[in-house]
């Protein structure tokens, strides 16, 4: 594990690819945000991130916001950061996600918005939201299918409560480096039929990982997501 002095040169670094990717694209630096990903990293190492300037954090298990939260909260006290929802949300965790939350990153279809939305009445609020779609087609991703995403932004759209601000995908894992800026493509095309469906502009695409953030920037990311590449390799569980 990278000690604290590596997190702060690894995100420098990934910055620093960003920003390279964005001038390789014609792209302003400042439009492309990272979101550091942090499954299974404990509170004290996101903490660091957090002091060496990362602003936004990403979980995928409502348990795991929960059990970081208090220490989070504690280390990183005089910082400001928000966490959003990036792993794939069960409707009997609603209630619980909005307690650590200033975006779900995964909204899939109009059964969990309908539970987003009644939840957020009764604590009148309301929350930012991407639509996550299946752009690489693995059964094993979640997501809304391509053929299904414009009519599920209108669905979640017509919920008062959720501000849907653009689209989320984790795209093709392969090293067929075409292929992966095709799915990324597939994502920024369905954005643009998805906002004129809705009428209002959808500014996000949640998309990039450690491995292939140039391509999602090169394809229009406004926020890419990153993990191994500031916190080191996971540990591979069985
Ligand atoms: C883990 C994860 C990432 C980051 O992946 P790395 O390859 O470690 O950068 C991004 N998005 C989601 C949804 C993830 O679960």
């Amino acid at each position: 594990m990278p000690a604290e002095a590596d997190i702060r040169g690894n995100l420098a670094a990934v910055r620093e690819r960003v920003d390279a990717a964005c001038v390789a694209a014609g792209r302003a630096p400042d439009e492309v945000e990272l979101l550091l990903a942090t499954k299974t990293q404990p509170a004290a190492r996101i903490a660091e991130a957090v002091a060496a300037g990362a602003r936004l954090i990403g979980e995928n298990r409502v348990q795991e916001l929960a059990e970081k939260d208090e220490e989070l909260t504690a280390l990183a006290a005089g910082h400001a950061f928000e966490r959003h929802f990036i792993g794939h949300l069960q409707s009997n965790k609603v209630n619980q996600v909005l307690r650590y939350v200033g975006c779900v990153q995964s909204v899939d279809g109009a059964e969990l918005a309908g539970r987003l939305q009644r939840r957020l009445e009764t604590l009148d609020r309301t929350l930012d939201v991407l639509v996550q779609v299946n752009t690489s087609g693995e059964p094993s991703k979640s997501g809304a299918s391509p053929a299904d995403a414009v009519a599920v932004v209108q669905q979640v759209a017509a919920h008062d409560r959720l501000r849907v601000r653009g689209l989320m995908t984790v795209g093709l894992q392969s090293p067929d480096e075409a292929a992966v800026r095709a799915s990324y493509r597939a994502l920024r095309e369905l954005r643009d039929r998805a906002a004129d469906a809705v009428g209002t502009g959808l500014p996000v695409l949640s998309m990039g990982m450690s491995g292939d953030l140039e391509a999602a920037v090169a394809e229009g990311a406004t926020l890419v997501r990153i993990g191994s590449a500031v916190f080191g390799e996971r540990a591979r569980t069985a």
